[in-house]
């Protein structure tokens, strides 16, 4: 028998699914850089996690990202965790090496970082104190990210107090946390503003905070891309400040794990932008 070489696949695992643009994003860099390769959406359930993951790479995967829920999980699954991942305490993207073994990977951070530096060139991160609303799953990915290109304090404020009490004691001194009802006096001098919560999403309430203390020449920033312009966002605007959507950080942090398995570094531009919101 002639051994061919297998067609590699690709994919994205939560529960539920089909909400996911990553399907459409990879679909359009395979298509752009001419890759013969698939990348499906898997809708896997967390008890069959383990098994799935098993017969996954038996079945031509070369890895898979991981969204929700399954993020914080997978850690306990995977054989190989990179350092980052460990400190953020989740993984979205997965590698299945040769060697049969499961590398755990998250590239949300430094995602959201190329988003900024993309999108707002000036930037800079040393410029003064950040602000992150929320301490979920991401916002503990952008701390991380934020503190590695050296931020030089970090305001946050989480309506489950307790959950940024956690960030503080997980990244250390450089966090600051306040109240969230008091979370607008944490704006005073930030240079960099991030909402990290799901509010604002179509379907959510907005997310309400006053922005009276918002310098102008602030780089504000929502992970929220659904709508691309929230509502936070546009009241930033109307102060004068920079602002970044959430989409390109849905972009940026693809872009490793579509070159791990497929070999090519995908360009994020304005036409990959334009595919995945026309998908
Ligand atoms: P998560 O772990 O569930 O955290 C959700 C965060 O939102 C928590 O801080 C939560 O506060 C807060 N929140 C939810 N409802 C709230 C409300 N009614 N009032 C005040 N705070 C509220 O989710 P996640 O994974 O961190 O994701 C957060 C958002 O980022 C989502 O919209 C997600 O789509 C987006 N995201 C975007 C990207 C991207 O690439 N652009 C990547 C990752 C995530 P409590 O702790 O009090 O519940």
């Amino acid at each position: 028998m002639t051994d061919h070489p297998r067609i590699p696949l690709a994919g994205v695992i939560g529960h539920p699914i089909a909400h996911s643009r990553s399907p459409a994003l990879h679909g359009y860099w395979l298509k752009r850089y001419g890759i013969r390769g698939h990348y499906v959406p898997l809708d896997i359930a967390p008890s069959d996690l383990p098994q799935m993951l098993e017969a996954l790479p038996r079945m031509g995967f070369v890895g898979v990202n991981i969204t929700i829920p399954h993020k914080e999980a997978i850690l306990r699954i995977a054989d190989v965790i990179t350092d980052r991942a460990a400190l953020i305490g989740a993984a979205n993207t997965l590698i299945f090496r040769k060697d049969g073994r499961i590398q755990a990977d998250n590239t949300d951070g430094s995602g959201f970082i190329a988003n900024l530096r993309q999108n707002a060139p000036h930037w800079n991160a040393a410029s003064g104190p950040a602000v992150v609303f929320g301490a979920g799953g991401a916002a503990r990915a952008v701390v991380a990210a934020l503190i590695e290109v050296g931020v030089p304090e970090i305001r946050i404020a989480n309506r489950t107090r307790p959950r940024a009490d956690a960030l503080r004691s997980d990244f250390g001194a450089k966090l600051v946390v306040s109240e969230w009802i008091q979370a607008a006096n944490m704006l005073d001098g930030a240079t960099t503003v991030i909402n990290t919560t799901s509010l604002g999403m179509t379907g959510k309430s907005d997310f309400r905070v006053p922005l009276d203390g918002l310098r102008s020449d602030a780089v504000v920033t929502d992970l929220v891309y659904t709508p691309l312009m929230t509502q936070f966002l546009i009241e930033a605007q109307e102060k004068g400040c920079t602002v970044v959507d959430g989409l390109g950080m849905l972009l940026h942090q693809a872009a490793p794990g579509f070159e791990r398995w497929f070999g090519q570094r995908p360009e994020v531009d304005e036409e990959t932008r334009r595919a995945v919101l026309s998908a």
